[in-house]
């Protein structure tokens, strides 16, 4: 007897927290134990606590479907945001290596500019002194070392001091841009043109034996006393004297070769100047 109230009692209590399995089976000891399972009211009740468990356990099913629905819709959330993050980030990656890329190269060209600037000279553009040093020390080292040719070519201008008395000193600079720009397109692009004094050049042409040094010294000679000064407002003849000189095989070292070539454009100027003068010429 108080087995049985107390399944009936307890299937209350599972119904009420909404255990309707519990309630069920509590229901089912309670109508065994009543000896009422079968009975037509039981069969009622029995199928009563059925439908409402089989309700609840739809319901449940159906939360669990829209919890997964939900999860899934969060997920695809997720991903699209994390789709977005990583695009943001290579696009920020990206845009960082092409500012990083942009600086190298400006820093590279400032440094390029700067050497460039460090090493011509102001009034023609051509190599500095220094620089012409520098460079044809090295040529010569190599040429040495490979046992290749090199001639050297120094050249001074002639009476340029009259030019600066006569016409002025912007006509003086004038001519000497002029005399830059004429012998620069006579040479080769390996050949090196610098001035390296006043109205002092040379020309340094690595591979260069005698014969050639001496037809692009004298092609320089012509085209300088061919040069058309009329944009001045007066026209003169300008002139230059040439000395020529070659690395002796023995020599690794741009001094001796630049005495002697010296020496060649002191004999030129003394031989009455707009001429070429070899070292053959000392022999
Ligand atoms: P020579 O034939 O013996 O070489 O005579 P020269 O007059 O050319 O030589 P000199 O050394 O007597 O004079 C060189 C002149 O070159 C003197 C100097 O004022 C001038 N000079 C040097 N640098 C410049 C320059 O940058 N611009 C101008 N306009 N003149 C310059
Ligand atoms: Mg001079
Ligand atoms: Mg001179």
């Amino acid at each position: 007897m108080l087995e049985r109230h107390a399944g009936k009692t307890l299937a209350d209590i599972h119904e009420r927290r909404g255990d309707l399995p519990a309630a069920l089976t509590m229901f089912k000891i309670y109508l065994e134990a009543s000896e009422l399972l079968g009975d037509d009211r039981s069969a009622m009740a029995l199928a009563y606590y059925q439908n409402l468990y089989e309700t609840q356990d739809k319901e449940r099913q159906i939360q669990i479907l829209n919890q997964q629905n939900e999860l899934l819709t969060l997920s695809r959330a997720l991903s699209e945001k994390q789709r977005q993050n990583l695009q943001l980030s290579l696009i920020i990656g990206l845009l960082l290596i092409v500012a990083l890329i942009g600086w190298l190269v400006s820093v590279n060209m400032q440094r390029h500019r700067f050497r460039n600037l460090a090493q011509r000279d102001g009034l023609t553009g051509i190599a500095n002194r220094s620089h012409f040093n520098q460079a044809v020390d090295k040529m010569v080292k190599d040429a040495f070392a490979n046992g290749d040719d090199l001639g050297l070519i120094l050249m001074d201008l002639d009476n340029f001091k009259a030019i600066n008395d006569s016409y002025g000193h912007g006509a003086g600079d004038w001519v000497l841009k002029n005399v830059a720009e004429i012998c620069r397109h006579k040479i080769r692009k390996n050949d090196l043109f610098g001035r390296i004094g006043g109205e002092e050049f040379a020309l340094c042409l690595p591979g260069a034996g005698l014969e050639e040094s001496l037809r692009v010294a004298e092609i320089c000679r012509k085209a300088i006393k061919a040069m058309d000064t009329s944009a001045l407002g007066h026209s003169f003849e300008v002139s230059g004297s040439f000395g020529v000189a070659i690395r002796h095989p023995h020599e690794a070292k741009l001094e001796p070769i630049f005495t002697r070539a010296d020496n060649c454009l002191y004999d030129a100027k003394h031989a009455g100047r707009d001429q070429v003068r070899y070292e053959g010429d000392h022999l």
